[in-house]
């Protein structure tokens, strides 16, 4: 079934000043479980940041969530099922055993799904406060420009449950090769600051002022012409992708599916139960 943009659950959407230097806002708001991104937020974002992308009344798109957290990845309770969703891209195999059922899910809602937002012909500005974690990083990353409030912190500990980081693995395009091997290697927390050092995030403000930091590089961006922000974006990814992104992503995701494919022979499960949870060998 497709999204209902009146009718939306995990996320708000709305446009400021439609018209010439409309902004479109698009805000995750699943508080209660720290924005953790469930199948339907996913396939919310996407028919409002189409949308977004679609109308000629804006210019610019705002990303930001509700509560004192961004986003703390994926919802490990989600029970929706995929077939309540109008499916994006072409895969076959949903719900086929072994490996090719899962990873035709992953490819269709986070690794297809995240270039295709990294992609919108818009600029996109992300606001993120608290703690991001995995994949809320994900999300945080399709955005061009990250302003980060001063209780900013963001983690990928994934490489702790046995895989190699989040399906959109972008870090080392984020932050740098080497802060990008000590964030998996470790698991631990980037500040805000330390993350604007890195080059992942453009400023960090007061918390107070994260919103209006947010929309007031919106508005100034949004007076400028559509069609050489489009073409400045796109020159800026395009330097990316011809220095490889696009396969150094793909090859990552495909790694991340030999991992899951390991713990599910070793583990009976997709991902390294722990030290205190594993079979002795
Ligand atoms: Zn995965």
């Amino acid at each position: 079934m497709a999204v209902d943009l009146k009718d939306l659950k995990t996320i708000h959407y709305e446009v400021e000043n439609p018209g010439e230097n409309g902004i479109a806002i698009v805000t995750l708001d699943r508080p209660e479980a720290r924005n953790a991104q469930n199948k339907r937020m996913t396939y919310e974002l996407e028919a409002a940041f189409t949308d977004a992308a679609r109308r000629s009344d804006v210019k610019v798109i705002v990303f930001r969530a509700e509560g004192p957290h961004f986003c703390s990845g994926h919802d490990m309770r989600d029970t929706e099922s995929h077939k309540e969703f109008s499916l994006v891209f072409p895969y076959g195999g949903f719900g086929r055993e072994g490996q090719e059922g899962h990873m035709a899910w992953e490819e269709e809602v986070y690794f297809n799904m995240c270039w295709r937002w990294r992609n919108l012909p818009k600029p996109v500005i992300a606001a993120a406060q608290g703690k991001t974690i995995a994949g809320g990083l994900m999300l945080l990353w399709i955005a061009d420009v990250i302003i980060a409030s001063e209780d900013a912190m963001f983690s990928d500990p994934v490489v702790g449950m046995g895989v190699n980081g989040v399906e959109y693995f972008a870090h080392p395009w984020e932050v740098g090769p080497r802060k990008a091997k000590e964030m998996l290697f470790t698991g631990e927390w980037l500040t805000a600051h330390e993350a604007m050092q890195w080059g992942m995030v453009n400023k960090v403000v007061p918390n107070d002022k994260l919103r209006d930091a947010a929309l007031d590089m919106a508005r100034t961006i949004a007076k400028r012409p559509s069609f050489a922000l489009k073409l400045a974006k796109e020159s800026v990814n395009q330097t990316l992708e011809a220095q490889g992104q696009w396969n150094a992503l793909r090859t990552a995701f495909v790694h991340q599916h030999l991992a899951h494919s390991h713990n599910r022979v070793k583990y009976g499960m997709p991902v390294d139960p722990g030290p205190s949870n594993r079979k002795k060998d």
